[in-house]
């Protein structure tokens, strides 16, 4: 991965004249965040008027040294960071004694260190006009910083999974304990300055599973609270300044309009509760947002939406930067008194995530009547592929219609002669009657372990993964078994302006997941020259960057964390031939930012030197965003050109 931290400045940092704050008060919790993890300690009402008590770890471990507002968050973290320590050393003892299986540099010392987590900072500034290089480095940054997070959640969830393990005491909430591990490196993003407006790196429209997860990044610092601020405490005017608030639903008072959204303030209720008991008062966070539309402060918005993609059933859209217009003092639903506040959505920007993501379900269930002009076939799959995949051209129609004119192959057709050597080195599968277990034959085929968690999500990038296939005795309904199933999300293969032909998802697609394989006709290198000498219309698949390495990548936490090397891959020597049969791969866009990999698999044949070509995401993907693929600089343009026009 590239070095993420260039020497020269990237940034023109406009230091806002105003600093703020206040003493800490009762965060407006989400009604459906964080279940409490000690649910015998109900909170009194009493204690709306000792907001500290409210983080539910606190009460776990009462000590805190830190100040300031991100005290309760630090408090919150004592008990993860406990574990987490924990799981850092046990993880880092397996790292070294894993260098037998090719894991792991043995020779390095992977000693616990946790820098120290520093408090947030208050110095506020605004980050301009980025440069499209300022733009790519911010998101590969942010990418990376996404990946370890989810990896290490998936870490810990393993870990958790096996024979009880050290962390069996604090089930269930892996984000917490992920997150904890990185704020131990230090690696939360944007935690030095306090960011007013955009995130570098981070997309109007990015959808994330975890409320941890925005935390890390820095889009919305507050662990439960719903306003973001800088407390006046720290502020040199004294005033708190309001960043960004997470609307959720679900409260009485709130009303949400999408592009103008009218947000109650917070205090006047009982924790976990949505109705108020006593009345608001114009201070902190709600302060925060006065002073905001006082001083024309725009408002990072993220929405909470309910989505079955979601382990926890529920995603956070960034919705990008609204103003406040306006601000009273009203009577709310319970007959207290509420601050509200009119936010009207700044113009300029991406389409709204939550927006995207109604659409694409109304597009998914009724796409004619969304958008009765565009749709070039339903379906070019013509069913072959287990979901449709619907062919759309809204532009130039009645020009570019090209993608019809080739046959669909949803699988790739082997060479004859390839069919002798199908159990290649390997022998016929594995002999599992039940569940395939870590011990099976293909698990130690794949370098001693499964590719997949219990939901089908990649555990990390290999060379290669051996899938269970159909010599081996498991059921079809082993986990072991992913892509080789095919589609799970609606595709769509679209003509846009700027890449020609593209694909995106109507469905949202988590990091990590399959989306779909690179199918075409299998040619050897010898069938591949005789054919097309100077490789037009063909896919060879040495070109494409490890991109894989990057997918489970943990050594910004664990230094000794290596790229796996196991099983290993010979180099590969043969194309794949597109020019007559194709499928929806072949659409995808080049993009050395990319947001898919490619992950090469076995499963039908154990033939090394011709893996099937499998690709996955790099991060959550939301729907109708493009979804684009590292081809190696050198050919991109070439295969843009080539394969997509
Ligand atoms: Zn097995
Ligand atoms: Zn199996
Ligand atoms: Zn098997």
């Amino acid at each position: 991965m590239a070095d993420p931290s260039p020497s020269t400045p990237l940034l023109d940092l406009n230091i806002v004249p105003y600093q703020f704050l206040s003493p800490k008060l009762e965060p407006k919790p989400e009604p459906i965040e964080i279940p409490n993890p000690n649910p015998s300690s109900v909170l009194s009402p009493n204690s709306i008027l000792s907001p500290e008590l409210h983080t539910p770890l606190q009460q776990i471990s009462p000590s805190s040294s830190a100040a300031g507002a991100g005290a309760g968050e630090d408090d919150l973290f004592a008990e993860y960071l406990r574990l987490s320590q924990l799981f850092l050393s046990s993880y880092n003892d397996k790292l070294r004694t894993a260098g037998a299986t090719g894991t792991s540099s043995s020779a390095s010392t992977a000693v616990v260190v946790s820098r120290k987590s520093r408090s947030r900072s208050a110095e506020m500034v605004r980050v301009s006009a980025l440069g499209t290089q300022d733009r790519a480095h911010f998101r590969d940054l942010l990418r990376r910083t996404r990946i370890t997070f989810e990896s290490l959640r998936l870490l810990v969830l393993l870990e958790e999974g096996r024979a009880g393990g050290l962390l069996a005491a604090k089930r269930g909430r892996s984000d917490l304990k992920s997150a904890a591990l990185m704020k131990n490196r230090d690696l939360w993003l944007n935690r030095d300055k306090r960011i007013v407006g955009p995130i570098p790196g981070v997309a109007v429209g990015d959808v994330y599973f975890f409320r941890m997860e925005i935390c890390v990044l820095g889009l919305h610092g507050q662990v439960q609270a719903g306003i973001d601020y800088v407390p006046a405490s720290r502020s040199s005017t004294r005033e708190p300044v309001a960043t960004s608030i997470i609307v959720s639903g679900g409260y009485e008072d709130d009303d949400d309009k999408g592009y103008e959204l009218v947000y109650t303030g917070h205090g006047g209720r009982a924790p976990n509760m949505h109705k108020h008991s006593v009345d608001q008062k114009l201070e902190g966070g709600n302060l925060g947002l006065e002073r905001s539309m006082a001083y024309g402060i725009e408002i990072r918005v993220i929405r909470g939406m309910k989505s079955d993609k979601s382990p926890t059933g529920k995603v956070y859209v960034y919705d990008g930067l609204y103003k406040i217009v306006e601000c009273w003092l009203d009577v709310g639903k319970s007959g207290f008194a509420v601050y509200k506040y009119r936010l009207l959505r700044i113009e300029g920007q991406d389409n709204m995530g939550s927006l995207v993501m109604k659409l694409a379900e109304e597009l998914k269930a009724n796409p004619l009547r969304v958008r009765p002009r565009g749709y070039l076939s339903l379906d070019i799959s013509m069913g072959k592929e287990n979901s449709a995949v619907s062919l759309f051209n809204d532009i130039d129609g009645d020009r570019y219609r090209d993608p019809l004119l080739f046959e669909y192959l949803a699988r790739p057709v082997y060479p004859p002669g390839l069919q002798g050597k199908i159990f290649g080195d390997c022998g016929g599968g594995c002999q599992c009657v039940k569940n395939c277990t870590a011990d099976c034959f293909c698990a130690k085929m794949s370098g001693g372990e499964f590719a997949y968690d219990a939901n089908g999500i990649l555990l990390r990038g290999k060379p290669v993964i051996y899938e269970c296939g159909p010599y081996c005795r498991c059921s079809a309904s082993c986990p072991n078994r992913v892509s080789q199933k095919g589609l799970t999300n609606r595709l769509e293969i679209f003509r846009s302006l700027e890449t020609g032909w593209g694909v995106r998802s109507l469905d949202l697609i988590r990091a990590g997941s399959f989306i779909c394989e690179f199918s075409g006709l299998v040619l050897t290198k010898q069938q591949a020259e005789a054919l097309s000498p100077n490789g037009d219309g063909f896919v060879f698949p040495n070109r494409f960057p490890e991109r894989w390495v990057e997918w489970g990548d943990v050594s910004d936490v664990f230094p000794d964390y290596v790229p796996a090397r196991v099983p290993s891959l010979p180099g590969l020597d043969f194309a794949i031939d597109v020019s007559r049969a194709r499928n929806v791969a072949c659409y995808m866009s080049h993009s050395s930012s990319p947001n898919v990999f490619l992950q090469f698999v076995l499963y039908d044949h154990y033939n090394v030197a011709f893996p099937h070509l499998m690709i996955f995401a790099l991060e959550n993907i939301p729907p109708l965003r493009e979804l684009s693929i590292d081809y190696g600089m050198a050919v991109a343009e070439e295969w843009v050109g080539k394969l997509t026009m």
